[in-house]
């Protein structure tokens, strides 16, 4: 195996370790990586934006702060991939859309600042659903981003991007943004660990919002070591973000130690039914018995409401998207119409009209019905209800189990256009994932297996701030399970 092959396997926190004991370079780390990315973007399309000459600026702006102060630059010299809906100063930051094709923004994201601090170099930024609305990445003004196991299916969504390049071994991890399941969607269908935090416990300054009470932006990495490291480097409390908690952050990936033993685990009755692909099921259920084995108590709780969580996620999520998405006018941000108006309306009307995309217009569209005078009674204030129910099952959950499971996804990646003509089955994707977004909990979905040769993702979820819990039992999980040393030359060539 030739160098950059060898090099591109290693974890993140291994090539921290290589890079500070100078047994590799960062130049070398970054100049491998990218060698990487030009050979399989060609397939995969994971990236909107490569930024080579500035990430080599950063490695040198870097190695000066680390002989400084190296103890404050953990990861200095390592690659990360960010979704691009993270704002990133002077480099073009798109979400996907033809509305802002060319806007780069002023100023970091909290999270890409916490990166930066941490010696991290920024290799690119991902593809994504436009204006993360989506489960497949095909929503994308920029063409679809196609998944590492199998190149005639989508990787998942929105965080498609983030979730292929890191499965593909083009970077070691990534950070992507998680509204209904937009992070551990796309991990379960790349073989790959996702993460969605507390609501809270990651900054969402510089995020651009989706759908706020929902948007969480979380890492993405091949092991769970790795995901708890980038989780601990862009936890914390920030000031500029409203909603952003006060909470002491532990040092994630230092305090793994894999105990199983005696932790109830509660298996969501109504994720893990008839509506799971067979495949799927079956992977699941041989995890159980795995969890079992490891000397978990494994026994099904019902949680009546999650019936209503899809309903209720497209109406809140909708009404959050109509809102936060009226800013895209012609006038503050990106893209105007080029064609002869009469007014300002008429130009607010087509540079919307041809500056989103399909998905994002029926979204606008459900949200401002939702919204309307008429209706919000009958629909938001209902689904804002029907939320709490939601939020008050899970506490119950609490009261007897340490961590709830399911299956992530009910199917494995499906093939590219399967599911862009009926939205409706495209929203089933997130049927297991959603639920957690509403209840602002943490959940991971780690990598159980493959069926008929493509990866299925296992959900953990916690109480508010069980993210220590989680990571943990998701760690002794991938132990027993193997997945990536049984399978990465599936994704790689050697
Ligand atoms: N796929 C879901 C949607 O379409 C969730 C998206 C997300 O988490 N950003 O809304």
């Amino acid at each position: 195996m030739d160098f950059k092959n060898k090099l591109i396997r290693k974890s993140a926190l291994e090539l921290a370790k290589l890079i500070a004991t100078g047994e590799l370079s960062a130049e070398e780390v970054t100049s491998a990586f990218l060698e990487r990315i030009e050979e399989a973007e060609p397939r995969l399309h994971a990236f909107i934006n490569l930024f080579p000459d500035f990430a080599f600026e950063e490695v040198s702006r870097m190695e000066a702060r680390f002989q400084k102060d190296g103890e404050n630059t953990p990861f200095a010299g390592v690659p990360v991939a960010v979704k691009d809906d993270l704002s990133t100063k002077e480099l073009l930051t798109t979400c996907g859309s033809k509305m802002l094709e060319n806007f780069v923004p002023v100023y970091d994201a909290t999270v890409v600042k916490k990166v930066k601090d941490a010696g991290v170099v920024l290799l690119g930024k991902t593809n994504m659903d436009e204006f993360a609305a989506g489960s497949s990445t095909e929503t994308s003004y920029f063409g679809p981003t196609m998944n590492p196991w199998d190149t005639s299916r989508v990787p998942g969504g929105s965080s498609g991007g983030s979730a292929a390049a890191v499965a593909s071994y083009e970077v070691p991890w990534a950070i992507g943004s998680d509204t209904g399941g937009s992070i551990r969607q796309p991990a379960s269908f790349c073989g790959i660990v996702g993460m969605k935090p507390t609501y809270g416990l990651v900054s969402r300054y510089g995020l651009t919002a989706f759908a706020s009470s929902l948007d969480q932006v979380g890492p993405m990495a091949r092991n769970v070591k790795d995901c708890a490291a980038m989780l601990g480097v862009i936890a914390g409390h920030d000031s500029l973000d409203g909603t952003s908690i006060q909470v002491e952050i532990p040092g994630y990936s230092g305090m793994l130690g894999g105990n199983v033993k005696g932790v109830k685990v509660g298996v969501v009755k109504e994720l893990a039914g008839e509506s799971i692909e067979a495949g799927v099921l079956d992977l699941f259920n041989r995890s159980l018995d795995l969890l079992e084995g490891l000397g978990a108590c494994v026994e099904e709780v019902s949680l009546p409401s999650l019936k209503y969580a899809l309903s209720v996620y497209s109406i809140i999520a909708s009404a959050e998207a109509s809102s936060n998405l009226a800013r895209y006018d012609g006038v503050r941000y990106g893209f105007r119409t080029d064609e002869p108006v009469e007014d300002v309306w008429e130009m607010y009307a087509k540079t919307r009209a041809e500056g989103f995309g399909m998905e994002v217009k029926r979204r606008i569209m459900l949200g401002t019905y939702v919204l309307s005078a008429g209706h919000y009674d009958q629909y938001y204030s209902k689904a804002q209800m029907i939320r709490t129910l939601i939020a008050e099952d899970f506490s119950s959950a609490w009261e007897k189990c340490d961590l709830l499971v399911s299956p992530t996804s009910p199917t494995t990646a499906f093939q590219l256009g399967e599911k862009l003509v009926d939205p409706l089955k495209m929203y089933m994707a997130d049927m297991c994932t959603i639920p957690v977004n509403l209840a602002g909990i943490p959940a991971i979905s780690i990598p159980c297996g493959l069926s008929d040769g493509l990866p299925v993702g296992f959900q953990i979820m916690g109480p508010p701030l069980g993210e220590l819990k989680v990571l943990d039992v998701a760690y002794a999980m991938e132990g027993a399970i193997g997945f990536e040393e049984k399978t990465a030359e599936k994704v790689l060539p050697s």
